[in-house]
């Protein structure tokens, strides 16, 4: 593993674990990693899983719940579930229970695993990456108990998120290529031609679905039409 990304790792106190590695972890349901989050990132997927359970579109969705920014470093758009109060309160808790439970952000379902993929090399060049590449990393979660054991494999299949994860490493590559265009752009481009692209990036990538259709198809049509499209400006 590449040593910054083991620092990353090492300062967020977790440690890194491989698919059949095991680590201890038993939920006790006390709702407590509802509150107080600031940290739930939706990946488009997650929104279009979102909205189909609630019968909502990815729009109103994203309107109702979260709030939309660009990445400080990546400049690329950020989606963010929107916590409620003082108590930093997930909108999407009701009555105590998860209004998308059965379709909840990757975030909240992998809990307490993470994933990690190391797109780029140290000049920022994308790298040839495969499922091999993911890492998975434990971080202690502070919370529940140590009463089951589980391997890493076991608890994905559990969240219904595959291990080889073909959505997840295309989109990792999507956000890499996405920031390099746009810090290139930034340097030649005018702020309201940066606003423009920034906006595409996100109907584009994260709005332009429907939820009656299958995801990754749509997801990798929209990925390509916005990548011609940055392609195009930049030519242009
Ligand atoms: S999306 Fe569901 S599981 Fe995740 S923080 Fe909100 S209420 Fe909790
Ligand atoms: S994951 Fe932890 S904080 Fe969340 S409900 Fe389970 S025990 Fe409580």
């Amino acid at each position: 593993m590449d040593e910054t990304l083991k620092n990353i790792i090492s300062s967020l106190g977790g440690r890194e674990i491989g698919i059949d590695g095991t680590f201890k972890f038993h939920c006790t349901c006390c709702g407590k990693c509802c509150i107080n989050r600031e940290d739930i990132l939706l990946n488009p997927r997650d929104v279009y899983n979102m909205s189909r359970e609630l019968g909502m579109s990815p729009e109103k969705l994203v309107k109702k719940y979260c709030e939309v920014y660009a990445g400080e470093d990546s400049r690329v758009p950020i989606v963010r579930v929107k916590p409620k109060g003082h108590v930093k309160r997930c909108p999407l808790l009701k009555d105590r229970k998860c209004m998308v439970h059965k379709s909840k952000p990757s975030v909240c379902a992998l809990f307490p695993i993470g994933r990690v993929l190391q797109v780029g090399d140290t000049e920022g060049n994308i790298k040839d990456i495969s499922v091999e590449d993911v890492q998975y990393i434990f971080s202690s979660p502070g919370c529940g108990d140590n009463a089951e054991s589980h391997t890493v494999r076991e608890w994905l299949g559990h969240c219904g998120i595959p291990i080889e994860d073909e959505f997840f490493i295309k989109w990792q590559k999507v956000i890499m290529e996405t920031s390099i265009i746009f810090r290139k752009m930034e340097k030649k481009f005018r702020p309201q031609v940066m606003e423009l692209a920034w906006t595409a990036a996100f109907v584009v990538l994260y709005l332009h679905y429907d939820t009656g259709e299958g995801f990754m198809p749509q997801f990798e049509e929209n990925a390509q039409s916005f990548q011609g499209l940055l392609h195009k400006i930049q030519k242009d």
